[in-house]
């Protein structure tokens, strides 16, 4: 039997709306103790049932599987999800597109699966559990996993050391769940790129900057081109095939940039048009010359939570300032925030408050933010986290 939980008075109000998550302060009583990751049913003060989730210790107590009191969540639950995630990924054109095989299949509550998410890399998923309710059900979901993406996925890689909360006691390994292959070289958009997903952040790629950095390609054509905060080189690569003049790669980890020089070295064997180089991005910045008249600026997330986003923001400021100072006139600005603490108002305003204390005149050419296949669930707009700004300095 499920656990019940019964809310606050008033408080089912955003249940109503299909936001996904339930916040402990909400919660008025639970029956009996519920562990962690169990399926528990959410009802209002009167007893009437909301929705059903993953109970986990925290500020979100909830995160909802299902508004439905009659859905089971079974095997046939996760290959009903999963097929519904796969079926738009394939009618928006990206599974089983001709040159890509990365994309995000799973986005978590953009997906109305929170705490999941898995990415496709060629004929390897590798899937990330957020919650403790989604590493409980890790096996049932890669069961489905494997019906619904028959014959194109055959190994699925588990990396959930380090976005499952520490206190539950887990110990999660990362591995391999099911098979098992070296071969980690994926292809987006045409280009190759060797995945990391035993070391790397996230799932090994940020296959989120995939529009943005095809974008970038259009704009590539004869510019010297930084991209700071390179990670494994996607904007170096896409920038190269544009036909830039030159590309210089920066990233303060020396794996960071032996990743990009070997995804260059990939697809653009001995081009002595790319040089990568491990250094901090503000020393950078600062005794560069002013060579540069494309700038990539997609920093790690400067505020993970909401009480570091005053220096987050001073973070943005004074970064964006320094590419502004030395952007040759006529240059182009990519500028990024991954913060999902960071609104893009406040973004922006950080951005212009930089383009004014370097005295440069802008102009807003792109307003970016995620892909498709990370799409928001519009009963929860905090989903949206990926910010940029394409801006054309006089
Ligand atoms: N643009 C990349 C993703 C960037 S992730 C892509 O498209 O895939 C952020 C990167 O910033 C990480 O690789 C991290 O090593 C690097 N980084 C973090 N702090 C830095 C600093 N102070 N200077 C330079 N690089 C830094």
């Amino acid at each position: 039997m499920m656990r019940d939980i019964y809310l606050k008075p008033g408080k089912e109000e955003s249940l109503k709306r299909f936001h996904p998550w339930v916040f402990s302060g909400a919660i008025a009583r639970m029956e009996g103790r519920p562990r962690e990751g169990e399926l528990v049913a959410v009802r209002s003060s009167e007893g009437v049932f909301l929705a059903k989730g993953h109970f986990q210790i925290g500020s979100i107590a909830v995160r909802v599987l299902s508004f439905e009191e009659a859905e089971a969540v079974d095997g046939a639950f996760w290959e009903r999800k999963l097929r519904l995630s796969h079926d738009m990924r394939r009618a928006i054109g990206l599974a089983g597109l001709p040159g890509n095989d990365t994309y995000r299949l799973v986005h978590g509550e953009g997906d109305n699966l929170p705490g999941l998410v898995i990415d496709v890399y060629g004929h390897t998923a590798v899937m990330q559990a957020h919650s403790v309710g989604m590493h409980l059900e890790r096996m049932h979901i890669v069961e489905a996993l494997l019906k619904v993406m028959e014959g194109e996925v055959t190994s699925v890689y588990y990396k959930s050391e380090t976005t499952l909360p520490f206190k539950a006691g887990l110990q999660p390994e990362d591995g391999f769940l099911v098979g098992g292959t070296q071969d980690n070289v994926a292809m987006e958009y045409g280009l190759k790129f060797h995945i990391d997903w035993l070391k790397g952040q996230k799932t090994g790629f940020f296959i989120d900057q995939r529009e943005n950095r095809s974008l970038l390609e259009r704009y590539a054509k004869g510019r010297g081109v930084l991209n700071m905060f390179c990670y494994t080189g996607g904007f170096s690569v896409y920038a190269l095939r544009g036909g830039a003049r030159l590309v210089h790669s920066v990233d303060s980890s020396s794996k960071a940039v032996d990743l990009t020089v070997e995804n260059v070295a990939l697809n653009f064997p001995d081009d002595a048009r790319h040089a990568a180089f491990a250094e901090d991005a503000f020393k950078y910045l600062d005794r560069m010359g002013g060579d540069y008249d494309l700038i990539v600026l997609d920093p790690p997330a400067f505020a993970k939570h909401r009480d570091a986003l005053h220096n987050a923001l001073q973070g943005y400021r004074k970064l964006n300032a320094k590419a502004f100072e030395k952007i040759r006139p006529g240059g182009i600005l990519f500028t990024f925030s991954c913060s999902q603490a960071v609104t893009k108002e406040q973004f922006r305003t950080s951005v212009f408050t930089a383009a004014a204390l370097a005295e440069r005149r802008v102009r807003i050419l792109h307003q970016l933010t995620q892909p498709a296949d990370h799409p928001v669930n519009i009963y929860h707009p905090e989903g949206e986290y990926l910010k940029g700004l394409v801006l054309y300095v006089e």
